[in-house]
């Protein structure tokens, strides 16, 4: 994490104020701990790293405290100053005690309160679902944003999307998206609009967009479509499916094949493949 808290009670932020120098100065007079389960942290202090606090061992958190990655802690504080260069009045890991819970970045725009989460790590569902709920009863509106490295391309526009990443689909203008910032090219991605092959396959466009050509209400905005590309890439991948699909593993496509067969049924209609953007409701398994 990038914040803690003195002795005195002075919280000190981890931005790009400080040198190498005047931290381990600070380090060695001060006793930092964490402003939510206020146990002892210590300030590391890498010369390649990102400058951090992490807790001592063994410390319980009152805040789930998930692993936080080198790309976590740059993209939080790359979206922080991104947020901040719009006026927009950003605060980092501000802790809301009546919610217990820290979001990453926390701000208010156009009257809106909105708590940021960077999601580099795997969580639960269980877990996002909590988290947004939570936000949502008490009028914040939840940001998920999720890191670059989570982001699976399989071949030309179609992704593999895990019950992980499926939590983070959000409905902007009737198009399903997911939101994606990679700190390392400093760019927003978004998977945009969302056509579910299967399960775990799903058709879409990447849409990349540098941080410092976005503006926020740009992360909301429907994207621009392809059909021409979509009608193409969906009967192609249709077409492999259906010739292959007797090789398949699947029980219970073995066992719908079967009753195809046996019903003379040998021809599945087609508007039984037309991609709809809803079928991403539909759980298939
Ligand atoms: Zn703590």
């Amino acid at each position: 994490m990038l914040s803690a808290l003195t002795e005195q009670g002075t919280k000190i932020l981890l931005l790009e104020n400080w040198s190498w120098n005047e931290l381990a100065t600070l380090r060695k007079k001060e006793v930092f701990y964490c402003p939510v389960c206020k146990n002892r942290v210590q300030l590391r202090l890498g010369k390649k790293k990102r400058f951090h606090f992490s807790h001592v061992q063994d410390a319980k958190c009152d805040v789930e405290m998930e692993h936080e990655s080198m790309n976590h802690l740059e993209g939080k504080l790359q979206l922080y100053y991104w947020l901040e260069s719009q006026g927009i009045d950003v605060e980092m890991e501000k802790y809301l005690p009546h919610l217990k819970q820290r979001p990453d970045l926390y701000f208010t725009y156009q009257n809106q309160q909105v708590a940021l989460e960077y999601q580099c790590s795997l969580i639960s569902p269980s877990t996002v679902q909590k988290r947004t709920n939570m936000y949502r009863r008490h009028g914040i509106y939840p940001l998920w944003i999720l890191g670059g490295n989570v982001l699976k391309q399989k071949k030309a526009n179609f992704f593999s999307l895990s019950t992980f990443q499926s939590m983070f689909v959000t409905n902007y203008d009737e198009q399903m998206q997911i939101l994606y910032y990679c700190s390392d090219t400093k760019s927003f991605l978004h998977v945009s609009p969302l056509y579910p092959f299967s399960k775990m396959t799903v058709l879409a466009d990447l849409h990349s967009s540098p941080l410092e050509k976005t503006i926020l209400p740009q992360l909301f905005q429907p994207k621009q479509l392809s059909l021409y590309m979509y009608h193409q890439q969906w009967c192609s991948k249709q077409r492999k499916w259906r010739m292959y699909m007797n090789k398949t593993n699947d029980r219970q496509m073995k066992q719908f094949l079967r009753f195809l067969y046996e019903n003379q049924l040998s021809y599945v209609p087609p508007q039984a493949c037309v991609p709809l953007s809803s079928s991403f409701f539909v759980e298939t398994a």
